[in-house]
């Protein structure tokens, strides 16, 4: 993909779907809706996973985040947070917030 200005992706920024911008808002300064949760999924590696494999919780990103047990990456969303923990809503979430960015 071609490298993207600033504006250009403050353009694709604005197509995201407000579901996925909802979904995106419960990756940070999630720890206590986490911990609330059974099942958790990664909008990066697109792992589901149980809420209680999450170990790392702000050691590498900012605190109360949980990181990905399977990737590493602060892109971990819970059930608790009533959005749908499915491979295909996370592949969605991928697109939208990873691979479009990609530059
Ligand atoms: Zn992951």
């Amino acid at each position: 993909m071609d490298w993207m200005t600033d504006e250009e992706w403050e353009n694709r920024r604005a197509e995201i779907p407000a579901a996925i911008r909802e979904a995106h808002r419960h990756s940070i300064h999630n720890r206590s809706e986490i911990e609330a949760s059974e099942k958790c999924g990664c909008f990066y590696c697109c792992a589901v996973f149980p809420a209680d494999e999450v170990r790392d919780w702000g050691d590498t990103y900012e605190s109360d985040t949980a990181a990905c047990p399977r990737c590493g990456i602060d892109s971990v969303i819970g059930s608790a947070s009533e959005v749908a923990i499915t491979q295909e809503f996370l592949r969605e979430m991928k697109y939208y917030l990873f691979t479009i960015r990609a530059n």
